[in-house]
């Protein structure tokens, strides 16, 4: 055994304990670090011959890198959707790691069953019914693949032909309809051969992000009984706006196509009984997605899919080989989703569920509505900002009253990162350069929305 492995190993419970206190330490200021740093150019290191060992390692790591992270696990870091870590979460996390576990079959482990554990909690959380089966990816990107794939090979059955097995030539054009799809539908759709071409976005109502229904019905009329797949957006980035679930769903009784929501985020509304109805006739979908790693407040990366056809999700991402297994009833995760070996990245979900239950995750979902809620009013009373849209959910999206340029919102957005208060993310919304500030982490209090408050005014 090489010498530093050697000696690591005879010093494992002091090693861990080492990082142990580093992770305390960073955690106990994580509300004073920076939101966002802005990264300044490090030249990469040698490949080192002989190694340091772990303390060396860890070391290296927390003079060199860790200086230049930014705090977005902390509370005021409300760009993209960027959750937290619960304390919970966070030891699933280092279990995962420590138990190391393949969860690809079900013949050596006990691993699997806990992730069908997982995915059955979190389909009751989000109100969908036993139809939908589920399982563990690493982002809303991949879940929204996963439900694309299995999408296309729906279509493929409508007209007789397998795409898994034939190819996407076998299919012809395929119209994918939405209101306001998210950039990573375009990117599935890049990868499953469907082309980013294939999205036809449809009108929304007057104001809205949410999709106008009317027209959809009249696209997928003039469809004449060609198959189609339907994106219904419940979240958009901007300004969480949601598709009419219920309307749209009620248009399958006339016209063929799949039915997938991305609520990535959105999704977290059916924990809050005044918010739920949002998110209505989800359970209706053929296939969800829902990212973890934002509202769930667990580590990156973690996502989960949801669909009613398991079937033809086999089909697509089965990895039948003789040491593999075939798929069965309950297939294995091997057959179901674009990986094969998998960690156990249901376990930081299955431990933050563990620990605070449905009524824990409400409160954070019902605080960061509240607080985002606080800070649209704040916005609205400053003369010089500006609502883009009312507070729907856990988004604010504001520009400058007065000349709202691309240039100056940008220069706004760099001295808030500047400031190290807070971290926002530009964007343009109906044209109109602007900022969005989303609460999505479990940290956050008033008190920090009150200095996210302060730092706009100031500037
Ligand atoms: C964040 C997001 C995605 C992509 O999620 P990743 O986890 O970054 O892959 C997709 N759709 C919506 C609506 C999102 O908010």
């Amino acid at each position: 055994m090489d010498p530093n492995l050697a000696a690591d190993l005879a010093r494992l419970p002091e090693l861990l304990d080492d990082a142990r206190r580093f992770a305390v330490e960073v955690l106990a200021g994580i509300a004073d670090r920076p939101a966002a740093v802005a990264p300044e150019h490090r030249a990469p290191a040698p490949l080192p011959d002989r190694g340091a060992g772990a303390d060396g390692a860890l070391n290296q790591f927390r003079e060199r890198w860790a200086p230049g992270f930014s705090g977005s696990a902390g509370p005021r870091y409300l760009g993209f959707v960027t959750g937290g870590a619960t304390p919970a979460s966070v030891a699933g996390d280092w279990l995962t790691s420590a138990f190391d576990q393949n969860v690809v079959v079900s013949t050596d482990s006990a691993a699997p069953d806990l992730e069908r554990e997982a995915v059955g909690w979190l389909r009751e959380l989000f109100g969908l019914s036993a139809a939908h089966d589920g399982a563990f990816v690493t982002g809303a990107t991949m879940s929204n693949l996963v439900g694309l794939a299995i999408a296309r090979e729906w279509v493929g059955e409508r007209l007789g032909v397998s795409v898994a097995q034939d190819g996407v030539a076998a299919l012809g054009n395929l119209p994918v309809l939405s209101g306001s799809p998210h950039s990573s539908v375009y990117k599935a759709l890049a990868m499953l051969g469907l082309g980013r071409g294939c999205v036809r976005e449809l009108a929304t109502m007057a104001g809205r992000e949410a999709v106008d229904v009317d027209r959809l019905a009249a696209e997928l009329a003039a469809l004449d009984g060609r198959p189609a797949i339907v994106v219904a957006n419940a979240g958009t980035v901007n300004t969480v706006d949601f598709d009419d679930l219920r309307a749209i769903s009620a248009l399958r009784k006339r016209y063929p196509f799949w039915l997938h929501v991305d609520a990535a985020f959105g999704g977290f509304a059916a924990l809050s009984p005044q918010h739920a109805d949002l998110v209505a006739g989800i359970d209706e979908a053929d296939s969800v997605c829902v990212d973890l790693h934002k509202w769930l407040n667990v580590p990156y990366d973690s996502a989960v899919q949801f669909t009613r056809r398991r079937d033809l999700q086999v089909r697509i991402f089965q990895n039948a080989a003789a040491y593999l297994g075939l798929p069965t009833d309950n297939p294995d995760f091997v057959h179901l989703t674009p990986e094969s070996s998998r960690r156990l990245r249901a376990l930081p979900a299955w431990f933050t569920l563990a620990a605070y239950g449905r009524q824990g995750h409400r409160e954070i979902v019902e605080r960061d509505i509240a607080l985002a809620c606080e800070l649209g009013d704040r916005i609205a009373e400053l003369p010089r900002l500006r609502l883009l849209a009312p507070v729907r959910l856990n988004v604010v999206c504001f520009t400058l009253a007065e000349d709202p340029s691309a240039a100056r919102i940008d220069a706004l957005a760099r001295a808030i990162s500047e400031s190290g208060e807070s971290f926002l993310t530009p964007t343009v919304y109906k044209g109109t350069p602007g900022l969005r500030a989303a609460f999505s982490n479990w940290r956050t209090t008033n008190s920090d929305t009150m200095r996210i408050v302060d730092i706009l005014r100031s500037l």
